[in-house]
C-alpha cells in the first residue's frame, strides 16, 4: 500500500495523481497485490453487531413458561426432600438448556455459512480481466464496475459514468437520486457535492460507471458515521411465536390441572407431601420440553435442504410461509426461459431473413441497407463482448445482447471493426424502464445515433423508415404486424433505429430522449424454456398454487411462451401494462382471479398484483431482480430473489434466493416449506399424544385414589430419554410423496389440524387405558408398587416405539411406509429401547429411576398391550381423512 504523503481529497485529484497514488491503472490491480494490499488494509466490511453473547443465549433458553413449570417443580421436590427426583429435574434443566443452546447456535452457524453463498459481489478488473469478486475481498487501488441495481462496495473515484444515478439517501437522507460524472472537483466541494465519487452503501438507480476504490471498510463514508446501520435484529418468526403461545396454553393448563389435583387431595384428607408429589409428576408429564428444540431442528434441517436445491433462505419465516404458498408470481426471462437467446429472424428493408440454417445472406460495416444498419444498431448501442475462439463463442453481458452481436459475426460484421470504425462517444445503457438503449458514434467527421428496444418504444422515436426504396415515411402498421407476427412464435422483438446525422454537442437531456429516427428493423430472438420448468409448473397446479408470469416483454411473446409452458391458453386474456395502468384497484382485484400472464409489466405494476392478490387472502410469492422490483418483493409473502442475474438491492429485499435463477427451486422450495411443517407437526402429534397418555393415567389415579403409577424421574426418562430419541428423528423425516398433491395448508390453523387433535385424543384414551390396565394388573399379581410402576413405565416406552411409527403419516397407513426410510428413526427407536432395557437391569439406573426388572410373562402382555395403538391410529386413519 502506497503511503500517503499528499493529503488532496480524492475528488479533486486527477485521474493520472490518483492511479500513481494508488498505484494502479486502467487494467485493474493484479491479483497478488490485491492479496497483500488486503493483509494490510483487512477485509472490506464494517464491524458487524457482535453475535448475542453465549451467556446471554444459554440464559434466553431458561426463559420458556414451560421451562418455570420445571423450575418450580424442582423446587418443590427440593423442600419435600425428595432428592433424587429434584436432582434429576435439575440435571433435565440443565441438559434443556445445553442442548438447546447448542441446536441454535448450530442452527445459526449453517445459515451464516448459507449465507455466504449469496454474499454480496462486486465486479472489477483484476490481472486485466472482468471477474466478480466478493465485496469484502475489495482494496484500494481496485478499478470497480458499477450498473444498476448495486450497492456501492466501497468508496471510489469515478473515472467514466454512463447515465449514473444513485440514490445517496442511507447517507445525506435526501430520496432524490443523484446525477454523477467523473470531472475533477475543487478541493472544497461538500461531500453531498461530490459528484465524482460514490460512497459505499449507497445504491446506483440506473446507468453504469468505472471507479477506482479509495477507501473500504471503516475508512469509508459510512464506516465513519455509522457502526450500527447493519445491526441487524432477530425477530421471533411466526413458528416460533406459534409455538410460545402453545406453551403459555399449556403452561396455564398444567397450573389449573394443578390446582384441582391439590383440591382433589385436600378434600380426601391427603398429606401435602403426597398431594406435591402427585402435582409435580403432573406438571413434569405436561411440559413437552423437546418442542422448542425440535422446531429449532426442523427449521434447520429445512434449510439445509432447500440450500440442496438451489434455494437460500435468508430468513427463517420463510420457511414456514414457504409451505402455504398459494400464488406464485415469476419472470420469464431467465427464471422460466434458459436466458439464452438466439436471433432467429430479423426484418429488414421489407424483407424476411431466416438465420435458422445455413444462408447466403451477406451484410457489411460500411452498408447503408437496411440489414447492415439494423445488425450495426444492436452492435453498437450494446455493451457487451464476445471473442470467437475454437469452439463458437465466449461471452460476458447481457445475453440478449450477445445474441445480437453473435448475428452480425454470422453474417459478415465483425463486431470488433464496427466498434473501431464507429468511435463510441457517449451511451445510454439499457434499463428495463427505460426499455432501449442508445449510443451514440462518431464515424467520418460525423455523429450518428443508435438506439434499439422495444418495437413500441422505437417506433415512438421515429418518423422516417429505411425501405429498399430509401427512407419513406413511417408505416408504424406494417412494423407492428410483422412485430406481432414474431412475438406470436414466442420471439423476443428488438426494433433497431438510426439518426445518420446528429447536430454535434446534442445537451444530454435530448440524447436521453431521442426524435426523429430513422427506423431500421426488427430482430426476432429465441430463449427457448427451462427444462423441468414445464413439469414444475405442472406439480404447482397440482399442490393447488397457481403460476403467473410477470414480465417486462411484449404480450404477444408473453402468451406464446405461456402457452408453451401451460401457464396459458391461445385465449387466455394477457392484462398489459397499459391496461393495468387504466384500471382501479378494485378492477384489478377481479382481474388477478383470472389473468395468468401479465406482459409489459412494471415493477409497480408488479407490486399491484401482489396487493391484489394478497386482498384475496393469497400466499403470495413472487420473483424480482430490478432495483424497482425492491418494494414488490418486500410486500410479496415470500420474496424470490436471484443469485446470479439479480441485483443487490433485489436480494436485500427478499426472503429466498435462488442459485440458479430457475423457476424449478421455487417449487422445490415450497415442497420443502411443507416438509418442514409437516414434520413440526408430526414431531407435535407424537409429543402431544403420548403427553396426554401420561397426564391421563396420573389423573384417574388420582380419582381413582390408586398410589401414583411414575415417579417424576420416571416421567422424565420418558419424556426426555426414550422420547428425546425419536422425536429428534422425526424431524429427518424425508417428505411424504403424496404432499404435493394436496392443497395448501390454511394459512390460519394451528400446528396441529383439528383432525389431529381428535386424533390426539384418541391416542391418549387408549395409551392411558392401556397402561393403567397393566398398572392394575401388576399391583394385583406382583404386590409392589415397584414392579407395578417399571410395568407401566415400560408400557407407556413400548407404546412410544409403536406411536413413533404412527406419526410417521398423517394420512398413510404405518405398514405402508419403509421402517428404513428415516434411517435415523429407526436407529433412535431401537436405542431407546435398548437404553430403557439396560436400564432395568443397570444398578445406578435403578436407584435414579427405581425400576427393577421385568418377568417375561410381563414383557408379553405389555407388548400385545402397547400394540393395540396401531390399531387405534389406523382405523382412525381409515375413518377420518382430511379434505383437499
Ligand atoms: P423481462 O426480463 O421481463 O423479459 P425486460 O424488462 O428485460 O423484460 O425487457 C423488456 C423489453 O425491453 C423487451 O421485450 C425488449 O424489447 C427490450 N429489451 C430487453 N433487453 C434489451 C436490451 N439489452 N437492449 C434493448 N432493449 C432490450
Ligand atoms: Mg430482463
Amino acid at each position: 500500500m502506497p503511503v500517503e504523503h499528499d493529503r488532496t481529497p480524492w475528488h479533486a485529484v486527477n485521474i493520472a495523481e490518483l492511479t500513481a497514488r494508488l498505484e494502479t491503472g486502467s487494467d485493474g490491480l493484479g491479483s497478488s497485490t490485491a492479496a497483500e494490499r488486503l493483509e494490510q488494509t483487512g477485509p472490506n466490511q464494517l464491524e458487524e453487531a457482535p453475535p448475542a453473547s453465549p451467556w446471554a443465549l444459554l440464559l434466553h433458553q431458561f426463559r420458556s413458561p414451560l421451562i418455570y413449570i420445571l423450575l418450580l417443580a424442582a423446587a418443590v421436590t427440593l423442600i419435600l426432600g425428595e432428592y433424587i427426583d429434584s436432582a434429576v429435574i435439575w440435571a433435565v434443566l440443565l441438559l434443556n438448556a445445553v442442548i438447546g443452546f447448542t441446536q441454535e447456535r448450530q442452527a445459526e452457524i449453517s445459515i451464516r455459512s448459507l449465507m455466504r453463498l449469496v454474499s454480496p459481489q462486486a465486479r472489477v478488473i483484476r490481472d486485466k480481466r472482468e471477474l466478480d469478486i466478493e465485496s469484502c475481498d475489495l482494496v484500494p487501488g481496485d478499478l470497480v464496475l458499477l450498473e444498476s441495481g448495486v450497492r456501492v462496495p466501497a468508496d471510489l473515484r469515478l473515472t467514466s459514468t454512463a447515465t449514473l444515478f444513485v440514490d445517496e439517501s442511507l447517507l445525506t437522507g435526501e430520496s432524490d437520486t443523484v446525477l454523477k460524472q467523473a470531472e475533477l472537483l475543487p478541493d472544497t466541494t461538500v461531500l453531498a457535492e461530490r459528484s465524482n465519487m460514490v460512497f459505499a452503501g449507497t445504491v446506483v438507480t440506473s446507468g453504469r460507471a468505472r471507479g477506482y476504490v479509495v477507501e473500504t471498510g471503516a475508512d469509508t463514508v459510512l464506516g465513519s458515521i455509522a457502526s450500527d446501520v447493519r445491526s441487524e435484529e432477530r425477530p421471533e418468526t411466526p413458528l416460533q411465536q406459534r409455538l410460545n403461545r402453545f406453551a403459555r396454553v399449556i403452561a396455564y393448563a398444567t397450573g389449573a390441572a394443578a390446582l384441582l389435583a391439590f383440591a382433589i387431595g385436600l378434600a380426601r384428607g391427603q398429606e401435602v407431601t403426597e398431594i406435591f408429589t402427585t402435582v409435580v409428576a403432573m406438571s413434569v408429564a405436561a411440559v413437552p420440553e423437546a418442542l422448542p428444540v425440535v422446531a429449532t431442528i426442523t427449521l434447520a434441517v429445512s434449510v439445509r435442504r432447500m440450500a440442496g436445491r438451489n434455494a437460500v433462505v435468508r430468513r427463517l419465516p420463510a420457511v414456514e410461509t414457504l409451505g402455504s404458498t398459494t400464488v406464485i408470481g415469476s419472470d420469464k426471462t431467465g427464471t422460466l426461459t434458459e436466458n439464452r437467446m438466439t436471433v432467429r429472424n430479423i426484418w429488414a428493408g421489407g424483407d424476411v431473413y431466416d438465420l435458422n440454417g445455413e444462408s447466403a445472406i451477406q451484410a457489411s460495416v460500411d452498408g447503408d441497407d437496411a440489414l447492415s444498419l439494423t445488425l450495426l444498431a444492436g452492435v453498437l448501442a450494446n455493451e457487451a463482448r464476445i471473442s470467437s475462439g475454437a469452439e463458437g463463442y465466449s461471452a460476458t453481458g447481457d445475453p440478449t445482447e450477445v445474441a445480437l452481436l453473435v448475428a452480425a459475426e454470422r453474417l459478415g460484421i465483425e463486431t470488433d471493426d464496427a466498434r473501431a470504425r464507429y468511435r463510441l462517444q457517449a451511451e445510454i445503457p439499457f434499463e428495463s424502464e427505460r426499455q432501449f438503449s442508445g449510443a451514440i458514434c462518431r464515424v467520418n467527421g460525423r455523429e450518428v445515433q443508435f438506439v434499439k428496444g422495444a418495437p413500441e418504444r422505437v417506433l415512438a422515436m421515429c418518423d422516417t423508415m429505411l425501405t429498399g426504396e430509401g427512407v419513406v415515411p413511417l408505416d408504424p402498421e406494417r412494423v407492428s404486424t410483422v412485430s406481432a407476427e414474431f412475438a406470436g412464435r414466442g420471439l423476443r422483438v428488438l426494433g433497431m433505429a438510426y439518426a445518420p446525422d446528429l447536430p454535434l454537442d446534442m445537451p444530454l437531456d435530448d440524447t436521453l430522449d431521442p426524435q426523429g429516427l430513422v427506423f431500421l428493423g426488427l430482430q426476432g430472438l429465441l430463449d427457448p424454456p427451462r427444462e423441468g420448468v414445464r413439469e414444475s409448473i405442472e406439480a404447482c397446479r397440482n399442490a393447488g398454487i397457481r403460476v403467473l408470469m410477470i414480465t417486462g416483454d411484449h404480450a404477444g411473446t408473453a402468451r406464446a411462451i405461456g402457452r408453451d409452458l401451460g401457464i396459458a391458453s391461445e385465449a387466455s386474456r394477457v392484462l398489459s401494462g397499459d391496461d393495468l395502468t387504466s384500471m382501479s384497484d378494485e378492477d384489478l382485484q377481479q382481474a388477478v382471479l383470472e389473468v395468468d400472464v401479465y406482459a409489459r409489466a412494471t415493477p409497480q405494476d408488479k407490486l399491484r398484483v401482489v396487493q391484489a392478490l394478497q386482498g384475496h387472502n393469497q400466499v403470495v410469492a413472487v420473483t424480482g431482480d430490478g432495483v424497482n422490483d425492491a418494494p414488490a418483493l418486500r410486500a410479496a409473502d415470500i420474496g424470490v430473489a436471484m443469485g446470479r442475474a439479480g441485483t443487490d438491492i433485489a436480494r436485500e429485499a427478499s426472503d429466498m434466493v435462488l442459485t440458479d435463477d430457475n423457476f424449478v427451486s421455487i417449487s422445490a422450495a415450497v415442497e420443502e416449506g411443507r416438509v418442514a411443517f409437516e414434520n413440526l407437526r408430526k414431531v407435535t402429534f407424537f409429543l402431544i399424544s403420548t403427553g396426554a397418555a401420561v397426564i391421563l393415567t396420573i389423573l384417574t389415579t388420582l380419582v381413582l385414589d390408586w398410589p401414583l403409577p411414575y415417579v417424576a424421574a420416571q416421567i422424565l426418562w420418558l419424556n426426555l430419554v426414550t422420547n428425546g430419541l425419536q422425536d429428534v428423528a422425526l424431524a429427518f423425516e424425508p417428505g411424504e410423496k403424496g404432499l404435493m398433491r394436496r392443497k395448501p395448508r390454511p394459512v390460519e390453523e394451528g400446528i396441529l389440524s383439528r383432525l389431529l387433535w381428535e386424533r390426539v385424543v384418541v391416542a391418549g384414551l387408549v395409551m392411558g387405558a392401556g397402561t393403567l390396565f397393566l398398572f392394575d394388573w401388576a399391583l394385583g399379581e406382583y404386590g409392589t408398587l415397584g414392579q407395578a410402576q417399571t410395568i407401566a413405565l415400560t408400557t407407556m416406552v413400548i407404546f412410544q416405539a409403536f406411536q413413533v411409527g404412527n406419526a410417521r403419516s398423517s394420512t398413510r397407513s404405518v405398514f405402508r411406509i419403509s421402517p428404513f426410510s428415516n434411517p435415523f428413526l429407526f436407529v433412535a427407536t431401537a436405542l431407546a429401547l435398548s437404553i430403557h432395557v439396560a436400564a432395568l437391569y443397570f444398578p445406578p439406573a435403578q436407584f435414579v429411576l427405581r425400576v427393577e426388572p421385568i418377568p417375561l410373562e410381563a414383557w408379553l402382555r405389555i407388548v400385545l398391550v402397547a400394540s393395540t395403538i396401531i390399531a387405534a391410529m389406523e382405523i382412525h386413519k381409515l375413518l377420518r381423512r382430511p379434505a383437499g
